[in-house]
């Protein structure tokens, strides 16, 4: 039914609803033993055209702040909650997130990244297993146990939704910011 090689889903028919809607499966992007790891819905229409997450109007806000951090977008790698698109860019149900969930731990288990970063409220609370204020609790850090390792998680808002809205824009670089300083002061540490 399904067919996986390393973190790449070649094949996979589990939700009928995003297998009629989607043009192709979106996997992740970017080095596989990037410190940050950053974790989206699930693709939009440009992604699911593409073939990549994270390369519409979104991927160009997340580029934008991480590069005036001084990272690139082929320093980290971002992947999706589900890998297909959902029709009409709805939520994916908790089916499908249920569904996608092993093919996104593994993933987080490959590329087994310092900080997870997630970017919205639906993948915030796939990961935390909570409810989830993004908008209050944006950078804020969480140890979470995932697939049997604790990790930790910084919650963000989805680059979206700065798109018209300013003040969003400033907490969504903030915990960028956050994010970038965290992974600085980790490999200090490790020194
Ligand atoms: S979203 Fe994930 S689980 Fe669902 S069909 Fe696509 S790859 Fe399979």
């Amino acid at each position: 039914m399904e067919n996986m090689r390393g973190s790449e889903v070649i094949s996979c028919e589990r939700c009928p609803a995003l297998v009629a809607s989607r043009s192709m499966i979106v996997n992740g992007d970017g080095k596989l033993n990037a410190e940050m790891l950053f974790v989206g819905e699930g693709p939009g229409r440009e992604e699911d055209i593409n073939g990549k997450p994270f390369v519409g109007r979104s991927g160009s806000v997340l580029d934008k702040s991480l590069q005036k951090n001084g990272i690139e977008r082929k320093d980290i790698r971002i992947t999706n909650c589900v890998r297909c698109r959902p029709p009409e860019n709805r939520n994916p149900s908790k089916e499908e997130l249920y569904n996608c969930k092993n093919h996104l731990h593994t993933e987080i288990q490959l590329v087994n990244p310092s900080l997870v970063i997630a970017l919205g409220r639906v993948p915030s609370e796939h990961l935390l297993q909570r409810k989830v204020k993004v908008t209050e609790e944006a950078g804020k850090i969480e140890l979470v146990n995932i697939a049997g390792v604790d990790r930790f998680v910084l919650i963000c808002i989805h680059p979206a939704a700065t798109l018209y809205n300013p003040n969003q824009k400033m907490i969504f670089e903030s915990a960028i910011s956050k994010a970038v300083e965290w992974i600085e002061s980790k490999r200090t540490e490790e020194k």
